[in-house]
């Protein structure tokens, strides 16, 4: 398993059909439930690739942390 993270985030990373394309919005944490822009395009199984906002990637790294320590 590996994680990618661009830096920073990058609509052509993602689905262009996809919500982080289209509207360039925090997709880990959804429309209604984060008005922070994204800052970084993150790929990480089993997720694939999502827009992440500065807390959405903190957490994504913390995760990551646990996992590979
Ligand atoms: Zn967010």
């Amino acid at each position: 398993m590996e994680i990618r993270i661009v830096l920073p985030f990058d609509p052509d990373f993602h689905d262009p059909k996809s919500l982080a394309a289209l509207e360039q919005r925090c997709t880990q944490h959804g429309r209604e439930e984060c008005a922070e822009p994204p800052i970084a395009s993150v790929h990480y199984p089993p997720n694939g690739r999502v827009a992440a906002c500065p807390r959405a990637l903190r957490s994504i790294i913390e995760d990551a942390i646990k996992k590979f320590s």
